[in-house]
């Protein structure tokens, strides 16, 4: 099945309100690509003033509590990213999955606070460069999947699942085109078991060193309907490249 592209942009801990500058730079040069969906998940803190800048672009977190308010000292709600602005967010990014212990039950509940807010879902998976090499990588992001997806699916749209290799995170390295479509096919395979043919609707996304450089070859492997992308989302100039790629392939 035909997805339209999403290409959306980690910002992870970088933007201050200087760079909402850079920010309607990139709205504008999305709105050059309509036939590709583009999405900016930014700091909590810049969400408003971001989506008051450039009301057109989607705007999302990079992560929300489970919970929908309470004594959670520090931490975001997925209402509180819906009153801001935001139409997304991701959830399970390796990093924290890493530096703040998140498990796969935790990624889980999150995401289904999250759709049960109204936001959108970029949910992320990937394997360590030991379980890549130990030749074990699509057994261990299946039993990741398995444990971090949602129970139910309601609107065509609303989950994204995004494969990003750990290693391949920040490094200028890529799996190899083969590794990324085996990868995405087993990914298919997990959604349609899991929700029939709604898990056709589901898209996947690749994540892991995507610059303009090798979009367009990433965008032409089948089953990989966008990316989620960090370093190279930071600055208009490399992003609008890789939404070209997208717009293109
Ligand atoms: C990410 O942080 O999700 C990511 C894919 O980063 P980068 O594109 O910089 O590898």
């Amino acid at each position: 099945m035909l997805l339209r592209k999403l290409v959306a942009g980690n910002w992870k801990m970088h933007g201050l309100s200087s760079d909402i500058d850079e920010i309607q730079a990139i709205a504008a040069a999305a709105s050059d690509y309509p036939e590709v969906d583009v999405a900016l998940c930014i700091p909590a803190i810049l969400i408003e003033r971001a989506v008051r800048a450039v009301p057109g672009l989607a705007i999302g977190g990079q992560d929300v509590h489970h919970s929908d308010k309470g004594a959670h000292t520090g931490c975001t709600s997925a209402r509180m990213l819906v009153d801001a602005g935001a139409t997304l967010t991701i959830v399970g990014h390796s990093e924290r999955r890493d530096a703040q212990r998140e498990s796969d039950a935790a990624v889980k509940a999150k995401a289904e606070a999250a759709l049960g807010a109204g936001l959108n879902v970029i949910l992320c998976i990937g394997e360590s460069i030991e379980v890549r090499d130990s030749g074990t990588a699509i057994e261990t992001v299946m039993t990741q999947l398995g444990g971090s997806l949602p129970q139910s699916l309601c609107e065509e749209g609303e989950l994204a699942l995004a494969y990003e290799p750990i290693w391949a995170i920040g490094t200028g390295k890529t799996p190899t085109s083969d590794e990324i479509e085996e990868m995405h096919a087993a990914i298919r395979g997990k959604l349609l078991d899991r929700f029939g043919s709604d898990g056709g609707q589901v898209r996947i996304l690749y994540g892991g060193s995507v610059k303009p450089s090798n979009a367009a070859e990433i965008f032409s492997i089948p089953e990989v309907n966008g990316a989620l992308v960090g370093g190279a989302s930071l600055k208009a100039a490399d992003f609008m490249p890789v939404i070209a790629a997208a717009a293109g392939s």
